[in-house]
């Protein structure tokens, strides 16, 4: 076992967002699970249920800082194929 033998991490994976509501513009930090996407998400502030945009993932995608970890991977869309 040397060194060389671990894979390579080119890019940490964030898996802290901050989403901000559409309806009330109230933000809330959430983190984000590595393996699956968020679908909806009850705003803490006004529990409006939100869903992703058309062509968004996840509720990060949309109305996140951050995108989902499979995208910032780019291993494309966690709802895809
Ligand atoms: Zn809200």
């Amino acid at each position: 076992m040397s060194a060389s033998d671990l894979p390579r991490q080119a890019n940490a994976v964030i898996l802290e967002s901050m989403l901000t509501c559409p309806h009330c513009g109230f933000a809330q930090r959430e983190s984000m699970p590595t393996n699956a996407c968020q679908f909806y998400y009850e705003c803490r502030n006004c529990a409006t249920l939100l869903r992703p945009k058309p062509g968004d993932c996840c509720v990060f995608c949309s109305f996140g800082t951050v995108s989902c970890p499979p995208r910032q991977q780019e291993r494309g869309s966690c709802a895809g194929t």
